[in-house]
């Protein structure tokens, strides 16, 4: 079995495949602006075998929605592939905010920057090219008390998600969002380990197990599962 090929997976949560048509076709695909079907579009044709780790458009329209009720300014992203999440926040925020997005290569967000570019939301983006932890470290270094950020959209390495989120709390303000995706891993959580799927489908399930096993337990933030997409975590930090 072919680890890297993704594209007979689905990731829709929902138990009924026509439920889920019904949502894009009412709700969803309607309001999709065009730059975000392109973005996925070339993301698709370029490297259909990896198309399905950008964010279903549901869940960026959720995402939207939120960072517009909550006037954020300030974002981070960490794990930005070719930008399917991004450009959906750079379109949802104001002329004057910030995102700060990092991931470990650059190589697919050059894939998503010319739909990025001509969508004119550009010079939101502060793109850093590096390992997450380190970034995120250098960032709890420099931040000042009044730069908190507002909003952080976690979706790089699952087994690794407790390490940012340590880091997070010191870089979201009290009262901030911090969102973790795929929490519920194709569903899989639910369920044994299975014999007939890519090893990584095992192995990142275990991560995931542990990290939803411990944000339960975190009192500095509250929560709610979202079953939207691959599962989110929205986290509102209170300490
Ligand atoms: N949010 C994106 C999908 C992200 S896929 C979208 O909607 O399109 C996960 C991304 O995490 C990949 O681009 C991968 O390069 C990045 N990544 C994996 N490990 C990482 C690490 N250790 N540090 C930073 N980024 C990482
Ligand atoms: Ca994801």
């Amino acid at each position: 079995m072919d680890g890297n090929d993704l594209s007979n997976l689905e990731k829709c949560l929902l138990q009924s495949e026509a439920l889920h048509q019904y949502i894009l076709e009412t709700n969803v695909l309607p309001k999709e602006h065009e730059l975000l079907k392109k973005l996925r579009a070339e993301t698709k044709a370029r490297i259909p075998k990896r198309a399905l780790m950008n964010v279903p458009p549901e869940e960026g329209q959720l995402l939207s929605i939120i960072l517009k009720v909550m006037n954020a300014k300030r974002t981070i992203e960490v794990g930005v592939f070719t930008g399917y999440s991004l450009l959906a926040t750079a379109l949802a925020l104001p002329e004057d905010a910030k995102i700060t997005a990092i991931d470990i290569s650059r190589k697919c967000y050059e894939i998503g920057l010319p739909f990025i570019k001509e969508a004119g939301v550009e010079h939101k983006i502060d793109f850093i090219e590096s390992d997450a932890v380190p970034a995120l470290d250098k960032l709890v270094h420099e931040v000042t008390e009044d730069e908190l950020f507002d909003f952080a959209f976690v979706d790089a390495e699952k087994s690794n998600y407790w390490e940012y989120h340590e880091r997070l709390l010191k870089l979201v303000r009290v009262g901030g969002l911090i969102c973790y995706d795929n929490t519920l891993w194709l569903g899989t959580v639910a369920h044994p380990p299975q014999q007939d799927v890519p090893e990584f489908i095992n192995s990142v399930r275990e991560a995931v197990l542990k990290f939803n096993e411990k944000i339960a337990a975190d009192t500095r933030i509250e929560l709610s599962q979202v079953c939207i997409g691959d599962g989110l975590t929205i986290c509102r930090r209170v300490v």
